[in-house]
Formats: C-alpha cells, structure tokens, sequence
C-alpha cells in the first residue's frame, strides 16, 4: 500500500490524459497474462481499483496505481471488468436519456401535426396540396429519387463470344436498356463460380463502366448477378467484356438502346 502511494522512478507525474490511455490500451494488449501475481503482492485494494475504472474525479494521476496495475495481470483483469461495469452503466444512461429525448421529440412533433390537421383550420392542408400539385408538372429535374433497377435476365449461352481475331457471320447482339439494371447473366455450361470481371466498352474501346461480381452454382448452371447503371451512356454499339475466373477477356457485341 505504502509502494503504491509513492511515485515509482519510471513513473513521470506530469502524465496526460492522452498518455494514460496509450498505456491502458498498450496494457490491454500485453499485460492480460504476462504478468502473473498469484499472491497479489503490492496490489492496491478493490475500492482503488474500482474509482480508477470509474474516472474518480477526486483521484489524482498521482493516486492511480496505473504503473502497478499494466504489469499485474491480476489488477489488470479486475480493472477492465470494472471498466467494462462502468462504460455498460454509462452506456444504459445514456440509452435512457436519449430514449427519453426521442419521446419527447416524437410527442412534440405529433402535437405540431395534430395542430395544423385540426378539423378548425382545415385551409391549411388543403391550400398545400393546391400548391404543390402543379409545380409537380412543370419542374423538369426532379429531385433523384431512386429509381429500383430493370432487372434483366441475359443466358449468355445463347450469345456467341468473340475471341482474339476470329471473324465471323453477323452474331446476336445483347441489347441492354439504358437505364440502371440488374442483370442476372445465365453462364454458358462448364463455367466456375467465382469472380468474374465485367466492362462494358463503347466502339472507341472506352470503358464506361467495369464491375466484379461473384458467381454462384444453383443446380449445375453458374449464374452472376451485376448491377450496371447505363442511365447517360450513349446509345448505340458497345461491347460488353466478361472474364470468367481464371480465363480471358471474352467480348460480346452489345446495342445500348
Ligand atoms: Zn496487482
């Protein structure tokens, strides 16, 4: 007890704030149980411990057996579960007041609502929505509500890949919506589950967008699903370019329309 009110020679008195915390938190790193006690010699009592844990206003640094407990596993272990009482207390605390705030803030906002829906001042609501209804018509850019994705179901084998130089006679195209999609691309058979990559090119050979998305194996067929946002691409030729995990670059002629 005697020790422990004593400054240690390693121990400075002018510590921060800051410092006590890069010690707790080097402490909780090492001191768990490198540093066995088994008769708890030097230990400071459980109250001590306790106030440390809690932040007791009334301790000083000078007070705090910091020194002691990052190198007495046994202290260690008490304070952190002092610590770990304390911040669930205080989280409760603050979970309750908060839960209190937000009832009051929920009953003021149903008083101000039931205000103006008061059936005395009905020209309130009404002269609102006589407002509101043609400005809906003749204001081009509504403000971006998000629009949910075309979902589309592409079975890629019923679309020949190009490979390297191979020339061949007018192939399907794959036409893809300008619009936010969801594509779910059916594999041709023999393709793994995986990442595959994705890039859709226009005929220059730019990229507007490239993507990754995993395939998944249901019933022998490989499926992958790709969100590709083409709202503002330019319509017209593109190419879409898929890499199955593992293999090269297929390019498959695509139309934007
Ligand atoms: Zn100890």
């Amino acid at each position: 007890m005697n020790g422990m009110q004593r400054m240690n020679p390693d121990e400075h008195p002018d510590v921060s704030g800051k410092e006590v915390k890069d010690i707790v938190a080097f402490g909780r790193k090492c001191a768990k149980g490198a540093f066995p006690n088994p008769t708890r010699a030097g230990c400071p009592d459980h109250a001590r411990l306790r106030a440390m844990a809690h932040r007791d206003p009334s301790l000083t640094l000078a007070d705090l057996p910091i020194t002691h407990v990052v190198r007495c596993s046994p202290c260690f272990h008490d304070y952190l579960s002092f610590r770990r009482m304390s911040l669930f207390v205080l989280g409760l605390q603050i979970t309750v007041a908060s839960l209190i705030l937000a009832t009051v803030f929920v009953s003021a906002v149903l008083l101000v609502r039931n205000r103006s829906s008061d059936p005395g001042e009905p020209s309130i609501s009404q002269r609102k929505e006589v407002l509101s209804e043609p400005s809906r018509g003749d204001t081009k850019p509504q403000p971006a509500i998000p629009v949910p994705p075309l979902h589309l179901e592409i079975d890629l084998a019923a679309f020949s890949p190009t490979r390297g130089d191979e020339k061949e006679a007018p192939r399907k195209p794959i036409r893809l919506p300008q619009r936010n999609l969801r594509i779910t691309f059916e594999m041709p058979l023999g393709m793994e589950g995986g990442e595959y990559r994705f890039q859709l090119k226009d005929s220059s050979g730019a990229v507007y967008s490239h993507t990754r998305a995993r395939g998944h194996i249901t019933d022998g067929t490989t499926s992958v699903d790709v969100d590709l946002d083409l709202t503002g691409t330019p319509r017209g030729k593109a190419t879409l370019m898929i890499r199955p995990p593992g293999l090269s670059w297929r390019s498959y002629p695509s139309i934007i329309e």
